[in-house]
């Protein structure tokens, strides 16, 4: 089980303002020891807390989060501030979002001529930008860099000439 914490307080690293300092990590360390009783609830909190919280808010919000669907170890509950976490919660919220997936329009080409990709191959030349908005789009935001690369492509071809 200390093999387990350790692991999941590595993970629970990637959380946004997650403490850096060694000692408020050992001190997760062993809050989770007191609070957690099996491997299996240490993996479902990492990964709750990974998958749908992702941010940090303290040892209160995370017994919280815990307490949504285990009783914890020490017998010290926490009321979790946002009953968004609940089991029942987190399944309606990851149906939803397999629902706004599968929702998505199928990929359309809007542009037949450069097929959206915003540029067009010209023998002889080096590219050419695509009037349409892809085209647009793309020279807004990679213009220096191509135009830089096409003039470094003509020059040779001008020496031979
Ligand atoms: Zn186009």
């Amino acid at each position: 089980m200390k093999k387990a914490i350790i692991t999941a307080v590595s993970e629970l690293a990637l959380l946004r303002y997650f403490p850096v300092e060694a000692s408020a990590r050992e001190a997760l360390m062993r809050l989770l020891e007191r609070m957690v009783a099996t491997p299996e609830q240490l993996g479902w909190l990492t990964r709750t807390m990974i998958d749908q919280v992702g941010e940090w808010q303290g040892p209160k919000e995370l017994r919280g989060v815990f307490c949504t669907r285990f009783s914890p170890a020490d017998g010290i509950k926490a009321d979790c501030s946002a009953g968004e976490f609940s089991p029942a919660a987190l399944e309606s919220k990851a149906m939803l979002r397999e629902k706004s997936i599968r929702s998505l329009p199928p990929a359309t080409i809007h542009c037949l001529k450069c097929c959206d990709q915003g540029v067009i191959d010209v023998p002889g030349q080096f590219i050419k930008w695509c009037g349409c908005s892809a085209g647009i789009k793309r020279r807004q935001k990679e213009g220096k860099y191509m135009d830089e690369l096409e003039q470094a492509a003509r020059k040779p071809a001008k020496a031979e000439a």
